[in-house]
């Protein structure tokens, strides 16, 4: 496994966390607090490059590896969680369903778009199928040439920023296998019908916005249908794989995050004497976040090593998810822990990291169905 980045890479690496400590940083705080959605930055982002990250540059995105890209998640996150889920989504359940199953003409309408000023949204949860995906009810009804989409699709990250939807849709009633029965299309924000519903009131991640989208007889053409009818679910889930490492590369952020602020109070804040760093049980904390947090960023980047080498990844995908989200649960909590009352008072951003984890183990699958998609691989194997 190739782990070192390239010179190139490098620049990318380095540019994301520049932008993170000059224009995120300043902002982390109020967009949480006025749940906004910082618009202004993301267009930043898009002029230099780092939100069509993984669009390949025949199509004017910047081509970079996964592993580059996980990394500049982590280095958004590190500062900013709410903006890296963003750019994770753009890319991961966004933009590569596209380019992993989409045709040659959907490539060429919607990819040089998602690399330039376009923003990526994906629509697979209802309100009565998350883990379940499969349960979904949103019809898709093929008439004439086109299809009617009626229904509603809940969380949709990116839901009111978005100007193109991946929807997974019924199109088939198969009842015994009703994944066979789901298709997915490409769904423009301007069209009639697509509607953008309520935008939900976060624990966490408040700069990033959460939608519900309803779909009110929204009549788009049949060059919409990505792949054939009935291959919805398979590309929701190869999505996903995908979306967990970018998800993954979160938590490791937020983890980090969290440690640099603990560190730097350990060292400020004096108890009997001295800085409660000089105090080994401290020390000890702050010696066990880093190891898990080395430890995560090692599955995240396996995961992304082996999509880059086109092998499977969907079992080490959930792996780096499950232990990179459940171990930025440990880290924030003990972060938290080391500033004391502090750490419970919003004047401190570790206040925010402890909100902001706590998604990481709920959306792109929850923790229980990445122990479900691990625990079949192994038999399997
Ligand atoms: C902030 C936010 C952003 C989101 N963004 C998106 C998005 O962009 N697009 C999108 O489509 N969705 C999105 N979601 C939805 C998210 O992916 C789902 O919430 C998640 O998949 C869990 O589904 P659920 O909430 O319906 O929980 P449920 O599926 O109802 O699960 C409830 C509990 O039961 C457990 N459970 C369920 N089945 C099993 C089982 N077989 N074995 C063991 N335990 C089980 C779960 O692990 C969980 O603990 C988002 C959600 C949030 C909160």
């Amino acid at each position: 496994m190739n782990l070192t980045f390239n010179d190139e890479e490098r620049m990318v690496i380095e540019l994301a966390r520049d932008f993170a400590e000059n224009e995120l940083a300043p902002i982390a705080e109020s967009i949480d607090q006025e749940k906004r959605v910082p618009i202004e930055a993301l267009r930043k982002m898009q002029e230099l490059g780092l939100l069509g990250l993984m669009i390949p540059e025949e199509y004017g995105g910047a081509g970079v590896r996964t592993s580059c890209y996980a990394q500049v998640i982590e280095e958004l996150a590190r500062v900013c969680a709410a903006v890296a889920i963003v750019l994770s989504v753009h890319n991961s359940v966004g933009a590569y369903p596209i380019l992993r199953f989409g045709s040659e003409e959907q490539k060429q309408k919607y990819m040089p778009k998602l690399a330039g000023d376009w923003i990526g949204a994906f629509c697979l949860s209802e309100a009565a199928s998350g883990s379940d995906a499969s349960a979904l009810e949103l019809k898709a009804k093929r008439d004439g040439d086109d299809y009617v989409l009626d229904g509603s699709k809940l969380w949709v990250t990116n839901g009111s920023i978005a100007n193109l939807y991946l929807v997974m849709a019924k199109t088939a009633d198969v009842p015994d296998k009703p994944h066979r029965g789901i298709s997915a299309f490409l769904v423009e924000k301007d069209t009639p019908g697509l509607i953008v519903g309520k935008l939900e009131d976060k624990m966490g991640l408040r700069g990033s916005d959460t939608a519900e989208i309803q779909f009110d007889g929204c009549r788009v053409p049949a060059s919409a249908l990505v792949s054939e009818e009935g291959v919805g679910f398979k590309i929701a889930m190869q999505a996903l794989d995908n979306g967990r490492i970018g998800v993954g590369s979160q938590a490791v952020g937020i983890a980090r995050g969290a440690l640099e602020e603990a560190i730097k109070y350990a060292k400020e804040r004096v108890a009997f004497g001295r800085p409660i760093a000089e105090h080994q049980a401290v020390q000890f904390k702050l010696a066990d976040m880093e190891t898990e947090i080395s430890a995560a960023r090692n599955l995240v980047r396996r995961a992304a090593w082996l999509k880059d080498s086109d092998q499977p990844h969907g079992k080490e995908a959930a792996m780096a998810k499950l232990y990179a989200s459940e171990m930025a649960h440990r880290v924030v909590h003990q972060a938290v822990q080391i500033h004391g009352g502090a750490g419970y008072i919003k004047e401190y951003p570790v206040e925010r990291y402890y909100r902001d984890q706590r998604i990481t183990e709920i959306y792109e699958g929850t923790s229980e169905m990445q122990r479900i998609v691990i625990g079949r691989a192994v038999i399997a194997e």
